[in-house]
């Protein structure tokens, strides 16, 4: 029988506010967000007293201003962002070197075998937030378990400063309870049609046949219907270096009619930038990926001389791409954007452009 692993899931707590409120003490306290100052960015952070207004990542900092008067807009500061992040990854390789970051705020650790001996993954988690408020003067969450999706799962449950573990023992139960809108990988549009097949929670979703999962959600159906069972043999990868970024959609309805086509461009465009600017990764070429209902699939890149670091930019450049495609009586089952070719430094113009 293969041992059983030991996961750990570190997530910093509304990490690029709190670095500004902790480099400017008279912000602690205070509805804060980071963000650009035009009314066409985007929320990157919010503050947990931001929070509290209905204020949260990836909303225009329009409607934020709009939620908060007194509203704290701050703009980003990637380098000091990502030097926080290396300090917080040190802390990390004092225990394992089995790290693989997520972001720049959060990683997954596989702690089966440490460096300092602990027994239990419980004491590892509690003592890497010690380290790491003492260090940063910053909180993290941790989540503690046997694969990653409950690690994951499990790091978001007593947030901020929390932690929680999921026993062997516990998964089940756990799973059954937990609303599937709750599940890492379930996004809101998943969670909404879940929801319209009758998939409320993991108890329902196990009930669901492997086939079934895979005709109304692609190559996801599988993911589901594996963590419905709390299976999750994906290794922690710490040589991870990310080569491009890129978000996807499969259709429930094969789409034919071109301003719908838009829409979802403009729905990926805005679910793409929101990781782009979570992840600090920045590049310059730009794919559209597009799965026809015949499964014949075509991509389109276009590279440009400056960092992809805004949604209007992937919107506008998706559409060109978009453009250079014969759409004719074809039907479309599948779109995807991706960023790649980072040279891994975030432009100054990020900090205009935002
Ligand atoms: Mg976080």
């Amino acid at each position: 029988m293969e041992k059983i692993r030991k996961i750990i899931h570190v997530d910093m707590d509304a990490f690029f506010a709190s670095v500004e409120q902790r480099e400017n003490p008279e912000f602690i306290g205070k509805p804060l967000i980071v963000g650009g100052n035009r009314d066409r960015g985007v929320v990157a952070a919010a503050s947990y007293e931001a929070r509290k207004f209905g204020i949260f990542s990836a909303m225009p900092v329009k409607i934020a201003k709009e939620k908060c008067s007194d509203l704290i807009i701050v703009p980003p500061n990637f380098d000091l962002y990502k030097s926080v992040s290396e300090q917080i990854r040190n802390i990390f390789l004092e225990f394992t070197d089995l790290v693989e970051p997520l972001s720049l705020d959060e990683a997954y650790l596989d702690v089966t075998v440490n460096k300092k001996h602990f027994k239990y993954a419980t004491q590892i988690a509690k003592e890497i937030k010690k380290l790491i408020k003492a260090e940063t003067n910053l909180t993290a969450s941790a989540g503690v378990s046997f694969n990653k999706f409950l690690a994951k799962t499990a790091s978001d449950i007593n947030k901020p400063d929390g932690m929680f573990v999921i026993t062997p023992e516990m998964a089940e139960q756990f799973i059954e309870k937990l609303l599937v809108s709750k599940f890492f990988g379930v996004g809101n549009v998943t969670a909404q049609k879940m929801q319209q097949l009758g998939i409320k929670n993991g108890k329902d979703l196990k009930t669901k046949e492997l086939g079934f999962l895979v005709k109304n959600f692609g190559k996801n159906g599988q993911y589901f219907y594996n963590i419905a069972r709390a299976n999750d043999n994906r290794k922690v990868e710490p040589n991870k270096t990310r080569k491009s970024l890129g978000v996807e959609r499969t259709f429930e309805k094969d789409i034919t009619n071109y301003s719908e086509i838009l829409t979802q461009i403009n729905l990926l465009s805005s679910v793409l930038h929101k990781r782009i600017i979570k992840n600090g990764y920045f590049g310059k070429t730009l794919t559209l990926k597009i799965k026809f209902s015949d499964f014949t699939q075509l991509s389109k890149s276009k590279t440009i001389s400056e960092n992809i670091d805004n949604k209007i930019l992937i919107q506008s450049i998706a559409v060109k791409l978009l453009d250079l495609v014969n759409l004719e009586s074809k039907r479309i089952r599948l779109l995807g954007i991706t960023v790649s070719n980072s040279n891994s430094k975030p432009s100054l113009q990020l900090l205009l452009n935002f």
